[in-house]
């Protein structure tokens, strides 16, 4: 037991609310968390406005596991056992751990640090600064106070270790300060979040203006089974538009690919897809993400692209690749020639999709491609983007060329061959501002802390939880938001994005947040 020392206490600040930065400091995620404070100072309302419960391993919630309640202090011995083996469990799997004890005791913090340290993971302190005067206050009206003395010696011990911290290594030392007179941190949402707009009863003028493919474009990958297909498609073509994202964008691929389903698992051809999109859409830019130049002879695709883009009144774009996937190719007696012939067939095939779009009927003769006559009816409406999906060089180097923008992924890897792109983009003496650079982009989206983590174990397989999240971003609409709008800044113009599970048209509304992400 810490000796009673007579602390000067501080007294609680004016009314004035603490600077919130105060109340909510940023916390690298995944990361160890320790809180430190004494009873009352607000440890545990702090930790439930913004961690999971199952985030939180608490010396007074364990006393209740293995005691008779929270304030068993006869089984400590057994909760703090219980405690350390949690914390090194969690921290082993590089999970999220905050630790909600008094944390006074040196060794343990140092035991905790050590273990984050070996699991790779940030390691920062909490310290509840809360004026002895409200702790007291707070305890004195709890149903199980903590008796004056050990509160006043708790109060002691904060004071104390508060100065040790600052040589024990810790990432980062925050201090949090509730303000006396105001009202606890609201809890999260554990249940349903308000519901949100109905796709058919929100205005279109309430949606950001449509500015072509700059934004968020929707990427469906998994379907529902025949009967229910256009009544599911046209419920997210219409979330999608309530929520303001930029488009809709289908995978062109004849067999269900590995990455997202099994092989039965259906996955309706785009373009006619794209066509009933047409009809039940007014706002969406439409296309494909991205179909291989392997599948239909470029001017196939070309006929298919004009004719949504009437359908349409100029909302269809054309995502564009060299095909990588052999077994479909087999399955539908495609050939499926070498990497080099399939990106000679790519740039070769853009090149016959421009000399068709462009107006008149002339003959076209070419740098690859020679045609006897160019008569496409009818013609698109307006622009017709092409994207080059891929990322290696010369995949880059024709859509740097021959293309209106690219798609790589939204990791880092793919963020550096976006670089790549925009450099070549520069060395062809076009301008990086008029072209889309695209990436693709998985996120887990939740309601909120809960619902998030609740899809990762739903979708993670066997992935471990914490990677999974990691590589998904699990997170909040408003989290993501955040992490596409720094994207901007790498010269990201437009994310597709396919959301980890996405089933719902509420699933879809919930992403309107990151509509605005770029601007
Ligand atoms: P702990 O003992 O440090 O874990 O403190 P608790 O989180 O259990 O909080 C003690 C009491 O203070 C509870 O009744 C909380 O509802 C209340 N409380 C916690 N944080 C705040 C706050 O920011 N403002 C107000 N007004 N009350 C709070
Ligand atoms: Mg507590």
């Amino acid at each position: 037991m810490v000796p009673e020392a007579p602390t000067p206490e501080p007294e609680p600040r004016g009314p004035q609310l603490p600077d919130p930065a105060l109340r909510d400091p940023a916390l690298p995620d995944p990361a160890l968390v320790v809180l430190v404070g004494a009873s009352g100072s607000g440890k545990s309302t702090w930790a439930a406005s913004r961690f999971r419960a199952a985030e939180v391993v608490s010396s007074d919630t364990l006393r209740g596991l293995v005691g008779s309640g929270p304030h068993d202090l006869d089984a400590s011995t057994d909760a703090f056992a219980l405690l350390e083996h949690i914390v090194q469990a969690r921290l082993g799997r590089t999970l999220t751990t905050v630790v909600d004890t008094l944390g006074s005791d040196a060794a343990r913090r140092r035991r905790w640090l050590d273990l984050a340290r070996r699991a790779g993971l940030p390691a920062v302190v909490v310290v509840l600064d809360t004026p002895a005067s409200v702790c007291r206050s707070r305890n004195a009206a709890r149903e199980r106070a903590v008796p004056a003395r050990v509160l006043t010696s708790q109060l002691a011990s904060v004071t104390g270790t508060v100065a040790a911290l600052a040589d024990e290594g810790w990432d980062a030392v925050h201090h949090v300060r509730p303000a006396a007179d105001a009202t606890p941190p609201p809890a999260p949402a554990r249940t349903s979040p308000p519901a949100p707009p109905r796709a058919e009863s929100t205005p279109w003028a309430d949606a950001p203006a449509p500015r072509g493919l700059r934004g968020v474009v929707l990427q469906l990958s998994r379907f529902p089974a025949d009967d229910d297909l256009l009544p599911w498609v046209t419920r997210m073509a219409g979330a999608a538009e309530a929520a303001g994202l930029a488009g809709l964008a289908l995978m062109d691929h004849l067999v269900q690919i590995p990455q997202v389903g099994r092989a039965w698992d259906p996955i309706p051809e785009p373009w006619v897809t794209l066509g009933a999109l047409a009809a039940v859409t007014t706002r969406l830019q439409l296309g494909t993400l991205v179909t291989p130049v392997t599948f239909r002879a470029p001017g196939i695709t070309a006929k298919a692209a004009a004719t949504l883009s009437a359908l349409s009144g100029g909302r269809c774009f054309v995502g564009v690749g060299a095909g990588w996937w052999d077994r479909e190719h087999a399955a539908y007696g495609l050939g499926f020639p070498g990497a080099r012939e399939r990106l000679d067939a790519l740039e070769a095939g853009i090149e016959t999709m421009r000399a068709l779009w462009a107006p008149g009927t002339k003959p076209y003769a070419g740098r690859l491609v020679s045609l006897p006559e160019t008569t496409c009816y009818p013609r698109p409406v307006g622009s017709m983007p092409v994207l080059v999906g891929g990322s290696g060089e010369r995949t880059l180097r024709i859509a740097a060329t021959l293309g209106d923008g690219c798609n790589v992924p939204s990791g880092e890897g793919g963020l550096a061959r976006l670089d790549r792109y925009l450099e070549l983009v520069r060395e062809h003496g076009r301008d990086p501002g008029e072209v889309h650079a695209t990436v693709l982009d998985l996120p887990v989206v939740g309601r909120d802390r809960d619902d998030a983590w609740a899809r990762v174990e739903r979708h993670r397989g066997r992935t471990p939880a914490a990677a999974f999240a990691a590589r998904h971003h699990a997170g909040t609409p408003a989290e993501h938001r955040e992490r596409l709008a720094r994207l901007v800044g790498r010269g990201v113009t437009t994310a597709f994005v396919a959301p980890v599970g996405l089933a719902t048209p509420e699933d879809v509304l919930a992403l309107a947040p990151l509509a605005t992400a770029f601007g």
